[in-house]
């Protein structure tokens, strides 16, 4: 599947600090044989992808539909079919489908959202053919 991961509150907290289990999870992720996009509504974020290491395991980046999303996919020339998105905005997650992650605002490192994230998409592919 394509699966692509919001940036902000999702993968790294407001200071930037990278969530706990991010890199081990797209590891597990990709090896499973999907492929991990990372959008934002801020613009491109290959600052963060590089300065956390994950460039190896991510495979395009893009700017995020901040409204209109369905739409916003091809005014902003998104290439490719989100088949499961992750997001802290609800709203997102209706229009496109995936799941909901809880908001990582503050560095947490007994965060384990990651980790059921995972085992979502997994039961999710199982249910749907597979990556
Ligand atoms: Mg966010």
């Amino acid at each position: 599947m394509n699966i692509f991961f919001d940036v902000d509150d999702t993968i790294i907290a407001f200071n930037g600090v990278l969530r706990p289990h991010v890199r081990e999870v797209f590891q597990r992720l990709v090896e499973d044989g999907h492929s991990i996009y990372i959008w934002s509504g801020v613009g491109l974020r290959w600052e963060v992808i590089d300065h956390n290491g994950l460039r190896p395991l991510v495979t395009d980046c893009f700017v995020k539909p901040v409204q209109n999303y369905r739409e916003g996919l091809k005014t902003l020339g998104i290439p490719v079919e989100p088949d499961f998105c992750v997001d802290d905005h609800p709203e997102l997650i209706r229009a496109l489908g995936g799941e909901a992650i809880k908001a990582y605002f503050w560095v947490d490192d007994s965060d384990r959202e990651m980790l059921r994230i995972y085992d979502v998409i997994t039961e999710y592919a199982r249910n749907h053919d597979g990556p």
